[in-house]
């Protein structure tokens, strides 16, 4: 049973910074870890860690067994059909990276167009750029709304017969924006293009199942859920999955070696080449456990509260710009601004000696800091450890900012 003080289990929370109490409001960039998964790490460690797949020992069963029940844990979290579909990865760089460089390679040619948004973390922009280079295809961009939203007119409008990939992210990590995947999905296939989500900031924040949204790959990454760096995951279709060349050649992911040539192992394995992540699986498994006995609905509703309260709070501080939708429910739990005449890194810089933790510059999203005409924001993001009491330490010490630099720039 998960207590009701949720932060209790998070032992990086109980510090003092600057003299100052904690608060970490910068779970978009990594949320912290909880002892749960912290302690499933050193378990592994200290009475299983031996390699997977190959030992015929019992520690090496063990590792496996873990292993695979990570993997197993991923599937039923996402509902996707088979352990067949999700592949271990680094990340979502990692993951998005794998499907423009072997689905994209595969399936892109000269004239193609490759569908994606002005809102885009530079990991689901920049394999697009490079493909869209080497194969003389066209990268397109979906116009957004005001507000930092997509409306499925535009949407419509940007997608053709011509487009073989539509590459979006189920949430925007500046703008908290939360995509209509489903919708898009579903104009994607009817032009016979794929749908790729860049699941960084949507797979921790709310209920994911790829079966209902029919995307055909699903990237995200395990330090951004509560489980550890280095841990991703790339979900895939089977049948798209099994029709492309892995990239990681070497033990692991083959079937049998000739001399001259060879044949690749059974899906997954086929994209896992090398010694795997095993610690960061069972780690990313833990994470898992403690979300789903939290529950994704309480999550996204704690996070929808929080978001609520704090574009209340922050829009009554005078000279506070709020991107993105101010609907808390058509967003995730984020909130990025900027404070007139005060530069968001001198913000973050204030903040923390306050003990406050927050994120600011461009956030891996250069063309949207143009697309909103500034340069750099602040961004304070929320999950399951942060309370309205946290988003009052931030409005104080935006209080305070504003008035050390309005007493300088006097
Ligand atoms: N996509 C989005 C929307 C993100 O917010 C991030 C990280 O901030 C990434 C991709 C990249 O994730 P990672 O660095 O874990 O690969």
């Amino acid at each position: 049973m998960i207590k009701t003080d949720i932060r209790s289990y998070f032992p990086i929370l109980d510090q003092e910074i600057n003299g100052h109490p904690l608060v970490y409001l910068d779970s978009a960039a990594t949320t912290q870890k909880p002892i749960q998964v912290i302690e499933a790490i050193k378990h592994y460690y200290e009475n299983e860690n031996s390699n997977v797949h190959r030992g015929v020992h019992t520690l090496g069963n063990r590792a496996t067994d873990s292993y695979e029940g990570a993997r197993e844990k991923v599937r039923k979290f996402i509902n996707a059909k088979s352990t067949e579909e999700i592949i271990f990865t680094r990340g979502t760089t990692d993951s998005l990276n794998m499907v423009a460089a072997s689905f994209g390679r595969a399936n892109v040619g000269e004239g193609d167009e490759i569908v994606i948004t002005y809102m885009e973390h530079h990991s689901n922009l920049i394999p697009w750029q490079q493909l869209a280079k080497e194969k003389n295809a066209t990268l397109k961009y979906i116009d957004m709304n005001p507000d930092g939203t997509l409306s499925m007119d535009k949407v419509k409008e940007a997608i053709t017969d011509q487009t073989k990939i539509v590459s979006i992210a189920f949430a925007s990590n500046v703008l908290g924006t939360v995509n209509p995947i489903k919708e898009i999905a579903a104009v994607a296939h009817a032009h016979g293009a794929v749908i790729v989500v860049d699941g960084a900031q949507g797979v921790p924040h709310f209920k994911t199942d790829v079966q209902d949204l029919d995307c055909d790959f699903l990237a995200f990454s395990g330090h951004k859920m509560c489980g550890p760096t280095g841990i991703g995951v790339l979900y895939g279709k089977k049948e798209h999955l099994e029709n492309m060349e892995p990239l990681d050649f070497g033990g692991e992911m083959i079937s049998i070696v000739g001399l001259y040539e060879s044949t690749w192992a059974d899906l997954p394995y086929k994209f896992e080449g090398g010694t795997p992540n095993i610690a960061g699986a069972i780690g990313l498994g833990a994470a898992i456990d403690f979300l789903e006995e939290i529950g994704m609905d309480n999550i996204i509703e704690h996070e929808h509260n929080l978001s609520r309260y704090a574009i209340e709070k922050l829009s009554a501080i005078d000279g506070v710009s709020i991107y993105g939708p101010h609907d808390p429910t058509k967003r995730s739990g984020l909130v990025t601004f900027n404070i007139d005449g005060v530069h968001p890194h001198d913000v973050a810089t204030i903040l923390d000696m306050e003990g406050i933790a927050v994120r600011a510059g461009h956030h891996c999203a250069q063309p949207l800091m143009k697309w909103l005409e500034c340069t750099a924001t602040a961004r304070a993001s929320f999950y399951v450890y942060n309370t309205e009491a946290d988003i009052d330490r931030l409005v104080e010490g935006l209080r305070t900012a504003k008035e050390y630099f309005a007493n300088v720039n006097e």
